[in-house]
Parts: C-alpha cells; structure tokens; sequence
C-alpha cells in the first residue's frame, strides 16, 4: 500500500550560484513547512562544509564528494517523513541527477539571478574577488555551473520578492501532495 505524499518525506533541493538566494528561501521556506505540520531539516552547502564535508575544497571531484554526502543525509531524513531542505551551489547536472535518482522524493529547484545582479549584490564580497582572479574555481566565473534543464520550480530571485519565491515552492509542494497549503483568506 502506498502511503499519501502528505505523510512521506520530501527532498527540497536549492540549486544556483551563490548569492542567489538559496539560504534566504531556505529560512523562510523551513518556518513556513513547520507551521503547515511538516518536520523539516535545512541541509546548507555553507554550513555542511564546517562540518560533514570539513576538509573538503572545490575540485570537480570535491564538489561531487560534497553533494554525494548531502544527498546521503538528505535520503536518510526523506526516508523517515522529514521535509528536507538543500541550499548548495550544486554546479553539476549529473550529481543533482544521480541524487534525485537516489531519494525519488525529490524537487528541484533553480534559485536564478543573472550574473550581472550578483555582483551587484556580492552579498559575501566574493564575486570581487573572483572578478579580479583571486578565487580560483568560483561557481559562475572561473568554474561551472550547469543549469537544471528542467526545474521543477525556477525562482527568478531577481524579479520576485522573497515571498514570492517561497509561495512558489510552497505551491509545487502543494500540487505534488506533500504539504496542504490553505486557500488565502
Ligand atoms: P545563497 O544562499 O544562494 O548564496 P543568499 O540567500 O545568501 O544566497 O543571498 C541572497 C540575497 O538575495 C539576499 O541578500 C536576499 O535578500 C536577496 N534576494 C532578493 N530577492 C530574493 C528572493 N526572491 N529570494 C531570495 N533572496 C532574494
């Protein structure tokens, strides 16, 4: 017997280059979750890498071990009815593939801004940084970012309010079955 989406975990996996806005969604979007009744863990490429991936650095092979290990944890939580929320670059296709592949419970979203308004914002004041070549291997400037082809949600952070983009992944939780999401009043 197959148990409803309402009941069974869901991987909630934030793809983008950094500053894009994946950890804002992701702190908006794990209140918004517990208040709908969802038990809810945030998986943050930032603050993975203090600890489950310490040590690792930002080689091809690195990033793949980094997002291998997200995943791991990622399908443990979804696996026993946590909604888990991911908010790591992610460059590479295939990884977010084979993960999804993996967990099946599983959303993509591109959290998208245009490179111009990044380093606009340089949030972390690394875009300068790389711009000036002192960041090797930075997502989006001296390395690559392979964009989902197709994302279950794409958040266009540089038009949307905040709001708006957590309404959106709310919305395509909503449609898939894993959370109730109440009509506006
Ligand atoms: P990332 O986690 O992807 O590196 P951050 O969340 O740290 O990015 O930074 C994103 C910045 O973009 C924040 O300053 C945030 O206020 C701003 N921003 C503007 N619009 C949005 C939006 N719709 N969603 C998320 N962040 C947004």
């Amino acid at each position: 017997m197959s148990i409803a989406n309402a009941e069974r975990g869901v991987t909630i996996w934030l793809t983008g280059l950094s500053g894009a806005g994946k950890t804002t969604v992701a702190d908006r979007l794990a209140p918004a979750l517990r208040e709908l009744g969802r038990k809810v863990e945030v998986l943050d490429g930032d603050v993975v890498r203090t600890n489950l991936s310490k040590g690792l650095g930002f080689s091809k092979e690195d990033r793949d071990t980094n997002i291998r290990r997200i995943g791991f944890v990622s399908n443990l939580l979804t696996r026993n009815g946590v909604a888990v929320i991911v908010a790591a670059i992610s460059p590479y296709r295939e990884i977010r593939d084979e993960v999804r592949e993996t967990i099946g419970d599983f959303i993509e979203v591109h959290v998208h801004a245009s490179l111009d308004e990044l380093v606009r914002r340089d949030v972390k004041g690394l875009y300068e940084k790389a711009i000036r070549g002192e960041i090797a291997n930075f997502t989006g400037v001296s390395d690559p970012y392979e964009a989902p082809h197709e994302p279950d949600v794409l958040l266009d952070t540089e038009q949307e309010a905040v709001e708006e983009s957590v309404a959106k992944v709310l919305a395509k939780l909503d449609e898939l079955g894993y959370v109730r999401v109440p009509a506006a009043a």
